[in-house]
Formats: C-alpha cells, structure tokens, sequence
C-alpha cells in the first residue's frame, strides 16, 4: 500500500491546495484523486460560455494543466472515486479496493446537480449542468435547436437561460419563487432582471412549481399548476447537493444544511483532515455565522488557506463572501452576507444596466453590495473595493455616488 504525506480528494478547491502545499514542501509526496475523467477545472464557463460557444473545451478551463502537475510532482488519479476513508488506519479506499494510506486528508468534494423530483425527470432530454459530462450532450441538444424550458431562475438559470438565447433558442423559465435570484435579490432588481430577458424574447412563469414532465420517450412538455409548456428539450437548474457522504460515514461532524463543520484553520473534527469548498461550513466572521457557501472565488480561497495549513502554516478565512454572475451582456459581483437586510439603496443608473446596490439589516447597515455593469474588468475591480465596504459597518443613509468614484467614473 503506498502512503503519501498529502492526499487530497476532490478537483478545483483540491488544485489550489495542492499548490499551496507545494509551494511550502518541496519534497513531501501528494496525490490528488478526483473522479472525474478531467484534470481538476473551473465549473463557471460550464453555464456561461461553454454553452453557446463549442469551440470551448475542457482543456481550457484546466486549473493547471498537466505539465505543471509534472513538473511539481503532484500525482493524480482522475477517473478515481474513493469510496471510504478510514479514520483509525489512516487510510482511503477505491473503487477498485485498492487502499491508499495519508498523513494529512483534504477533502473537498463539492456539490452535485439536485436531481429533480418532478415525474418525467429521468427523460433523455431533461439535462442538467454540473460537469463537463454534462456539456455534451446538452450541446448536442442545443444545436438542434427550437424551445428549452429552463427549470430555475437562481443564477445558474439565469445564466443557462442566456446562453441558450444566444443561440437563438425560444427560452421559457420557470421558477417556484416570485421573481428570479429570489434568495437575495430585492423586487426592483427581480424586475430588471426579469425585463432584461423579456426584451430579447425570453418568458417567464413565476410562482410556478414543475408537477411533471412528460412526452412520448422524450420530454414534450412541461406540467405546472398554470398549465402545460411544449418544449424540445429541459435544462433543470434546481440546485445542487453537497457531497457530505465520504465524511458523514467515517463520523466526521455534519451540519445538516452546510455540511462539513470546520474550525477556524479549516480542519474538520478530525485534526488530521482538512475541508475546503462548497463542502464546508466555515464560521464566517464576516457574516457572522456558520455556514456553507457554493461559489468559486471561495473555494479557490479555502482551498489555498486549507493547503497551507495542511503543510503547517495557521491561517484564517476571513473574506467577506464573492460571488460573481455573467449573463446577457452583463457582469455582476456580488460581496457581503446574501441576506444583508431588506433596506435596499441603488446608486448608478439600473436601467442603463451600470449601478451597484446596497442591501442594509433593520438597523440600516449596510452588510451586502452587489455591483451590475457591462464591463467584466470593471466588475473584478469593484469586487476587490466592495470588500472593505461592506466589512466597515457603514450606515444606508452615508453612502454616496462618491464613494464609488472609480467604478462611475467621477
Ligand atoms: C455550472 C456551474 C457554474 C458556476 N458558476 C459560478 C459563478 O459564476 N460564480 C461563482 O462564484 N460560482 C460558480 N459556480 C460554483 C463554483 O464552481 C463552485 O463553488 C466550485 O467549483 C466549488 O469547488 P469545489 O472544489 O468545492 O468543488 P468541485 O469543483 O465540485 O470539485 C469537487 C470534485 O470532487 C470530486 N469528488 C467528489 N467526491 C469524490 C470522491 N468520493 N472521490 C473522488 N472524487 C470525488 C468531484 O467529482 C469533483 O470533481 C458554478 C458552479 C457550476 C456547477
């Protein structure tokens, strides 16, 4: 049985570990397993551009590519899922049967696309985007083309939903919920996302649950309370799952909700394995709770502060939360605590599609602040001066165009 001092299941927040470790360790031995058949990759361009340009390829979204795994001797086994860690001897186990023994566990397994729980959703054309896996065939079905029912209007629809308008699809979305990014976003915001896409075409069904799906071997159509939507093909954006069961079976502490409970170094009950991603929940001293969040910039984080403290170092999370959306022709960044407070403050010009918007708690603080713009720089750049702002405490009612001068310009 080979034993390596680091060994990390999982594939992006797992890459950014295995990179931090390395920088600290010239010599100590690592292996990344992942079960995918790809080199750990960025999900984002899955929903967005991967979908409407196919010349996009897995390649492309690598975190690093093959010859740097070489040349840092960091080794992989992709196609590989583990399938139980063993706490007392150390070790994880294959598939295959093979055993594996650490030193130090990362796990870091993510989330998977929630299987929707309407009849007819085994149907061939019924699809839904987690993995690469996925891209193909939807791809396939997007080419053909004709009426998509995009099941889910949170981001990752509202994302779906763009691209498949922009290869010229007719596009209906159905959501259970008011108005689309129903968890955070303020009614005027619903309504400018909402006419956004009605201008190019696209319909809405809101406050409509899916009852089924059905057609003759195929899915024809889609069944709410308001009715019946002929469609061609279904994409389901309902959400996803955490991937808690490997840590669940060998008795680590779960939270029901936010999976994996860490400490403030990352590491989950048991000292010696550490958790980084959408599996962890995290004391947030930013928002000031426990919880999970399901977003790229922090599993990139998490997985860099859990490599280095996995090689000794002690650091801490403290990043207010980033979440970022690209749809349309248009770039949102979103930091801060997603239910910052219903008292809400636009500064800029919505409709123009050029603002940032303040979201304060009962007290008027402002604890969450998203910025829409046409510029994709302009929004990383706003990201990084949203930070500070919303960890500073301000009050609603002080805040000013001014204080954003560089994003408008002034
Ligand atoms: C389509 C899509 C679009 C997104 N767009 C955005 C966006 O615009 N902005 C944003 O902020 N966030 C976005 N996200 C979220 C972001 O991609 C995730 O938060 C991020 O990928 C989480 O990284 P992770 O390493 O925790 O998990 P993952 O990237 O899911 O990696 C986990 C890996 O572990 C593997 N694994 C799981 N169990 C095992 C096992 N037992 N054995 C071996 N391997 C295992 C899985 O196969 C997977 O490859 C998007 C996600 C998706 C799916």
């Amino acid at each position: 049985m080979n034993t390596y001092k680091y060994l990390l299941i999982g594939g992006y927040a797992a890459a950014h570990a295995a990179h931090a470790i390395r920088a600290r360790e010239a010599e100590a031995t690592i292996l990344l397993i992942n079960a995918e058949k790809h080199l750990p990759y960025e999900r984002p361009p899955l929903s967005k551009d991967a979908i409407f340009d196919i010349s996009i390829t897995p390649q492309q979204t690598e975190v690093f590519n093959q010859a740097w795994y070489e040349a840092n001797n960091i080794e992989l086994l992709l196609n590989t899922k583990v399938v139980r860690v063993n706490r007392d001897s150390r070790t994880v186990i294959l598939e295959s049967g093979s055993e594996i023994g650490f030193e130090k566990l990362l796990l870091a397994p993510g989330a998977s696309a929630k299987k929707p729980e309407f009849e007819g959703a085994d149907l061939p054309n019924v699809f839904s985007i987690r993995s690469w896996q996925d891209i193909e065939p939807l791809r396939d079905a997007i080419d053909v083309g004709g009426k998509v029912v995009v099941i889910g209007g949170s981001y990752l629809g509202v994302e779906i939903a763009s691209g498949c308008l922009k290869r010229g699809l007719d596009v209906t979305i159905v959501d259970s919920h008011p108005g689309p990014w129903s968890k955070f976003a303020s009614p005027e915001l619903q309504q400018f996302i909402q006419s956004s896409y009605e201008k190019l075409g696209a319909k809405w069904v809101f406050n409509q649950k899916v009852k089924s799906v059905g057609g003759q071997g195929k899915a024809q159509n889609v069944e709410t309370e308001a009715g019946l939507l002929p469609c061609d093909f279904i994409i389901a954006a309902t959400g996803a799952t955490l991937n808690t069961d490997l840590a669940k079976e060998c008795g680590l502490e779960i939270d029901p909700k936010h999976g994996i409970v860490v400490d403030e170094l990352l590491r989950s009950s048991d000292k010696a394995i550490f958790v980084a991603g959408d599996c962890a929940c995290f004391h947030d001293s930013s928002v000031g709770r426990r919880w999970h969040t399901e977003h790229y910039q922090n599993a990139l984080w998490q997985g860099a502060i859990a490599g280095a403290n996995m090689a000794g170092d002690s650091q801490t999370f403290d990043h207010a939360p980033y979440f970022f959306s690209d749809f349309l022709d248009l770039h949102m960044i979103l930091r801060g605590d997603p239910q910052g407070g219903k008292n809400t403050k636009v500064i800029g010009d919505m409709e123009s599609g050029e603002f940032i918007q303040l979201y304060a708690n009962d007290e008027k603080i402002v604890k969450m602040a998203l910025a829409i713009t046409h510029n994709k720089p302009k929004s990383e750049k706003i990201a990084a001066d949203l930070e500070p702002f919303v960890k500073s405490n301000r009050s609603l009612n002080s805040v000013s165009k001014s204080d954003f001068s560089g994003f408008f310009g002034t």
